[in-house]
């Protein structure tokens, strides 16, 4: 039968689609029956109330935020110690998940790619929120376009909620190593430009199969973003170069 279950007043869960750091992802609709997706927070990591507070209060800024090449976040539905993301249900996976297989797009895929990226982007900075955390799980591809459109998702959420396994809360590094701009490594607030930075990592990724500073350890791989330049790798032409 039916999991469905009820969030809040005015939403319906019907099953999990996903598994994140974060949580559980559902699908389900609201009560005029509009597909949604719900991302429902691990408890543990936002068990401080303040930081709930927090993103509440933000909760317009984030909810204004749209763009065809972002997954608008919805609303946000605290009950009990549940905190609900709802967001645009977007069905065709994510950029990992299209890496999985070719473990590279070509060319003229990547540019279109980033040109949307870059959009989805431009809109969440124009609305003063910074990204934080752009990665390839972080892009999801909209099937219901052919190529599958890109939309950004997951933007400003790192500032509240700390993934596993990167320290505590108030770190300065929240984001994944591979695509660390080097001014946060120093301890500098994300900014616009550090998003940038990581589009550009994984646009590189995109291309080469891999991340320009992957292998080697945590600390390797930090001070190589402020250390050295990626190589170049035969085959990339030189206009997307
Ligand atoms: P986390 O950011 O917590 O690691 P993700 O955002 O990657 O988790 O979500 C886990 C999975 O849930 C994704 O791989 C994707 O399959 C699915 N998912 C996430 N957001 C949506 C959405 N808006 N629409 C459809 N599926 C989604
Ligand atoms: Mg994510």
């Amino acid at each position: 039968m039916t999991d469905e279950r009820s969030l809040g007043s005015s939403y319906i869960l019907e099953d999990v689609i996903g598994r994140g750091a974060m949580g559980q992802v559902w699908r389900g609709r609201d009560r005029d029956g509009h597909r949604l997706a719900f991302k429902l927070l691990r408890p543990e990591l936002t068990e401080d109330p303040k930081v709930v507070q927090r993103f509440v209060q933000e909760r317009s800024i984030l909810t204004s935020i749209t763009h065809p090449n972002v997954v608008s976040m919805r609303d946000l539905v605290v009950e009990g110690d549940t905190l609900a993301i709802v967001m645009d249900l977007v069905e065709g996976g994510d950029l990992r998940e299209m890496l999985s297989g070719p473990r590279t797009l070509p060319p003229a895929r990547v540019a279109e790619l980033g040109a949307g990226i870059a959009a989805g982007l431009a809109a969440v900075h124009a609305a003063g929120v910074i990204h934080r955390d752009v990665k390839p799980e972080n892009v999801l591809v909209d099937a219901v376009s052919n190529p599958g459109r890109p939309r950004l998702t997951d933007f400003g959420i790192a500032k509240y909620v700390q993934a596993e396994g990167t320290g505590g809360r108030s770190t300065m590094l929240v984001g994944t190593p591979q695509y660390i701009a080097p001014e946060l490594i120093d301890g500098k607030e994300p900014t616009p430009a550090t998003d940038l930075y990581a589009l550009g990592i994984m646009l590189y990724e995109l291309v080469c199969g891999v991340t320009p500073f992957a292998g080697g350890s945590t600390l390797t791989v930090l001070r190589n973003h402020a250390e050295r330049l990626p190589g170049r790798p035969a085959g990339v032409p030189d206009s997307l170069w």
